[in-house]
């Protein structure tokens, strides 16, 4: 019998967290978890799940007037945000009610609090104070805004899902994931939304054909962005707020919600006392089976900064357990992961972006097509999709896939087996199209657009 209270324990009931805490149990582990929030974690309670939802309910708006092309007369339409809030809680309720029991069922014990190590192997949690032989780092990461003149003004994507009613006026600030999926999701849903960037184009680092194009279609949705613009001030001015940009252009508006990024949320927990490395940035670094430099402690997920993605997150805490637990050593790799922006109009992408495969490869042809979506032959309305495919010349391989469109998320998430398996355009060829489809464009692209 070990010395200790428990074989693992794991500190943050997020995704990657509560997968390798199941995973460790299984194995036959005895495995305590600690959580100072809601089981469930980013992902399910504050992000991937609940802005889904609410990208849901901002579609119908374009599709109650989509369906006006194909016969149906639809009478007046009226959106209620506080149905569409209190909906979406229930089903994060429903959620977090699986993850409490998935770990109830695989003999986990949760305990409610904020954990700090407190020596080698021991664990304050609350009052309580728990020893494990080893220890697993799983936080996550928390919103960051800038310093500025009026930031106690303004609200982060955590704070957007529990507003009390639609803002008729937003300003968004930002230009990556978050801030192009909550301009979407507002623009959608009737508010008139600003989006504040400080650089040319949204989503740096995705390809610039998919930057330029997402951007183009999003004002054309009503979206007003103000590129290369930083906010200086913000005022509050009886009930609305005053957003001062470096230009000298004041934008009034009801709520200005911050993406400027996240970052590791690693302070509070004792790392640097327990002799835990942490980068200056709040990261931990790990090897590849997710070790810290003290060898029985171990992180994933957001607090690692890999990947930041829950699906990243999930497969480093199950390997984890695997290697550790189940004596069947895995690493996590990291090469081709896909991803995806829920933004209107939706992205996914996987692999190279065509500017980062010309420093990774050397001759690359590239396929691209930019196309009216057939449903919108009928609909009349204006939006189109963008397919592009990064080859690497030398051997033919596929080493990049980018969609901008309709579905994108679902098609790209196929497509990903192909560029992971290091499939070839040739084999794209090969692969008969289903029509009609926006994706049998994927396999029917014959011609490169530059070498
Ligand atoms: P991102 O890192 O994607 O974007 C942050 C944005 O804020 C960038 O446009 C950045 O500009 C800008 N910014 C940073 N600092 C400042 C500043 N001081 N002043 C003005 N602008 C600034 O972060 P997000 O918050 O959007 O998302 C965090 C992470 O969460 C993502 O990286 C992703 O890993 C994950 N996520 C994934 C989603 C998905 O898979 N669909 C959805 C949501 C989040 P610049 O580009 O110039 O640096």
């Amino acid at each position: 019998m070990s010395k200790y209270d428990f074989d693992l324990f794991v500190i943050g009931a997020g995704s990657g967290g509560v997968r390798a805490a199941r995973i460790a149990a299984e194995h036959g582990a005895r495995v305590g978890i600690c959580e100072q929030s809601r089981v469930g974690g980013t992902c399910v309670i504050r992000g991937c799940v609940p802005k889904k939802l609410l990208s849901y309910a901002s579609h119908f708006g374009e599709e109650f007037e989509d369906a006006a092309g194909y016969g149906w007369q639809v009478g007046e339409v009226r959106f209620d945000w506080p149905t569409l809030i209190a909906a979406k809680d229930r089903e994060i309720d429903r959620l977090n009610g699986i993850y409490l029991q998935l770990l109830s069922n695989s003999g986990v014990e949760l305990i409610e609090g904020h954990g700090r190590l407190a020596g080698s192997h021991e664990i304050h949690v609350g009052e309580r104070t728990v020893t494990a032989e080893k220890i697993l780092i799983a936080v996550g990461g928390r919103p960051w805004i800038p310093e500025f003149e009026g930031s106690e003004y303004v609200i982060t994507s955590d704070d957007a899902f529990h507003l009390e009613q639609l803002p008729a006026r937003v300003v968004v600030v930002g230009g990556g994931y978050i801030a192009c999926e909550f301009a979407g999701i507002f623009n959608g849903l009737g508010s008139e939304v600003h989006q504040v960037y400080r650089g040319d184009r949204v989503l740096r680092g995705f390809d610039d054909d998919v930057r330029s194009f997402l951007g183009r279609e999003m004002a054309g949705k009503g979206v007003q962005f103000h590129f290369e613009r930083n906010v200086t001030t913000v005022r509050s001015m009886a009930g609305s707020y005053a957003v001062e940009l470096d230009g000298g252009e004041v934008i009034e508006a009801d709520c200005v919600m911050y993406a400027t990024g996240r970052v590791p949320a690693s302070a509070g927990l004792g790392l640097l006392d327990a002799g835990v490395e942490v980068r200056a940035s709040g990261s931990v670094p790990v090897d590849e089976y997710s070790r810290t430099n003290i060898p029985h402690i171990f992180a994933v997920g957001d607090i690692t900064n890999r990947i930041n993605l829950t699906p990243v997150a999930i497969m480093e805490g199950h390997a984890f357990a695997d290697t550790e637990f189940g004596a069947q050593p895995r690493s996590v790799d990291h090469a081709f992961v896909p991803s995806a922006v829920f933004s209107h109009p939706q992205v996914g992408t996987v692999g190279y972006s065509e500017e980062e495969a010309r420093h990774h490869y050397g001759e690359l042809d590239i396929y691209r097509s930019e196309f009216r979506p057939m449903k919108h032959t009928l609909s009349g309305r204006e939006e189109k999709m963008l397919i592009k495919l990064v080859v690497d010349r030398a051997d033919g391989c596929v080493v990049g896939l980018h969609v901008c469109g309709l579905d994108a998320p679902e098609i790209v998430q196929g497509f990903a087996v192909a560029i992971k398996s290091g499939l070839t355009k040739a084999q794209f060829d090969a692969t008969i199209g289903i029509h009609p489809t926006a994706a049998e464009e994927l396999v029917t692209m014959r011609n490169p657009i530059q070498g």
